[in-house]
């Protein structure tokens, strides 16, 4: 396994709608190749979320995990031309970082909860239901595979921070999910 370069804001892939995986790609060596690359690529930069154009690949894929211990814990997930269906309900505000925006932290309002149909890193359909901290990480991934960054979804730009402004002047002592980059 390899640790993928992680593009920046700027690279056009970033902004570019990715292609579904091809169902002849998904048997294939490379593309479990790839998967196990993201996955390692997440955990080195200590991120809980990483979507293939963030490597610089234009095709519909994602891994997110949180590693426990701990109550928010989330066992790792691959997953693979997702349709991300958003329950009703009121968007949830809460803090986000990307590993493409180093550095800066803002609140993004997402959906509580979402259902997701996508395949899973063998080809075989799933259907699952996320909500909470999961359908935040799922909704901002599924969002890269679009084009779109969390900065588009920001209400108020004037809560953007740098990490270590907004660790001492937003988080104070108190820990916070947003510690880890999407
Ligand atoms: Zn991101």
């Amino acid at each position: 396994m390899a640790v993928l370069e992680i593009v920046r804001m700027g690279h056009p892939v970033l902004r570019a709608p990715a292609a579904p995986v091809p169902a002849s790609a998904m048997r294939g060596a490379a593309f479990a190749r790839l998967v196990d690359d993201m996955v390692e690529t997440m955990r080195a930069e200590g991120g809980v979320g990483l979507a293939a154009p963030q490597v610089g690949i234009g095709w519909r894929l994602f891994v997110l995990e949180v590693s426990g211990p701990g109550p928010e814990a989330i066992p790792l997930r691959v997953v693979v031309n997702p349709e991300l269906t958003p329950e009703p309900g009121e968007p949830v505000e809460d803090w986000e970082g990307c590993l493409s925006i180093p550095d800066l932290r803002g609140l993004v309002p997402r959906h509580h909860a979402v259902r997701v149909r996508a395949l899973d890193r063998h080809g075989a359909p799933s259907e699952y239901r996320v909500e909470g901290f999961e359908a935040r990480i799922v909704q901002h991934e599924n969002d890269h595979l679009d084009g779109v960054l969390f900065l588009d979804r920001m209400r108020d730009l004037r809560s953007l921070a740098f990490y270590d402004e907004w660790h001492r002047y937003v988080l104070g002592s108190a820990g916070s999910r947003a510690e880890r980059p999407e």
